[in-house]
């Protein structure tokens, strides 16, 4: 007989299913979501496909899923690249840039935020890492990766030979999603021209894409981490490399390695060789 389970246990089970998906981990479903979706010419699979994934995969577990989850959007195209900034004009126009922030409302998720988190490092980096968005700790400092992720966060800049504030840290959206979900396609597609500006202006040489929902809204295709990673993508004018979040590396530390495969790359791009150990 079918376990019957409540609404928010249901929803908990749901986010968690698109959680793991996201990151490209499809294995632990009876069938993987792969072979379920038919991702169609656009190359976007939606939400309600991964849904109906978790729904099956639930049924397998005796789970019955009620509540659909609304479908996903096509990613908006990035704007035009910016016009080169002079280095020495850089701060300023990241400052002019926050200015524009402002106290924003522009999306839902300035409502539960304490601070707006706007981004942290050198304005003239030639590294920049992407999250996906604030978490507790971020909220209440208005600095990006100051938790536990982003101690990891610091450790693997520091194993690439450069100082946290050589480069430049941001995410995808400035205010914290509520519970530490994933942002909303709405809020992400909302916020994320702010980040494409910050970006335009640094003119990083390289870009690490930070999870699956950095690499989703900076490459414009919605893919399984895994498919990403690896390789060499460009973006604007950077070269793209995608990798694991700290968060998640906190969850399964087995795939440290992976990250640091991953930061290879990007250090082979930027010519850095790893520091001598002590
Ligand atoms: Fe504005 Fe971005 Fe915050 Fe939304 S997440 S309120 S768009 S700053």
């Amino acid at each position: 007989m079918a376990q019957q389970l409540d609404p928010a246990t249901r929803e908990a089970l749901i986010a968690r299913v698109r959680f793991y998906r996201d990151l490209g981990l499809t294995e632990f479903y009876r069938r993987p979501v792969d072979e379920i979706e038919n991702v169609g010419a656009s190359g976007f699979a939606t939400l309600d496909q991964v849904s109906s994934a978790a729904s099956q995969s639930a049924l397998h577990e005796g789970i019955q899923e009620e509540q659909p989850i609304p479908p996903r959007k096509p990613l908006p195209i990035a704007p035009e690249i910016g016009a080169s900034v002079p280095r020495a004009d850089r701060a300023a126009a990241l400052q002019l840039i926050r200015e524009d922030i402002g106290e924003c409302t522009r999306c839902a998720l300035h409502k539960g935020r304490n601070k707006l988190v706007f981004a942290d490092g050198s304005p003239t980096a030639r590294l920049m890492f992407v999250g996906e968005g604030p978490g507790a700790d971020e909220d209440a400092q208005g600095l990006p990766f100051v938790g536990r992720a982003g101690q990891l966060l610091n450790n693997m800049i520091s194993a690439t030979g450069l100082k946290r504030e050589e480069v430049y840290i941001a995410n995808v959206v400035k205010c914290r999603p509520p519970g530490n979900r994933t942002p909303e396609p709405e809020e992400a597609n909302t916020c994320s021209p702010f980040l494409f500006r910050q970006i335009d202006v640094v003119r990083p040489e390289v870009i690490v894409a930070l999870g699956a929902t950095a690499a989703t809204y900076l490459l414009g295709q919605r893919q399984p981490l895994a498919g990403l990673r690896g390789r060499v993508h460009s973006f604007r004018a950077a070269k793209l490399i995608v990798t694991y979040h700290p968060a998640y590396l906190l969850r399964d530390p087995r795939q440290k390695k992976e990250a640091w495969a991953d930061l290879q790359i990007a250090m082979r791009e930027l010519g850095l060789k790893a520091p001598a150990k002590a």
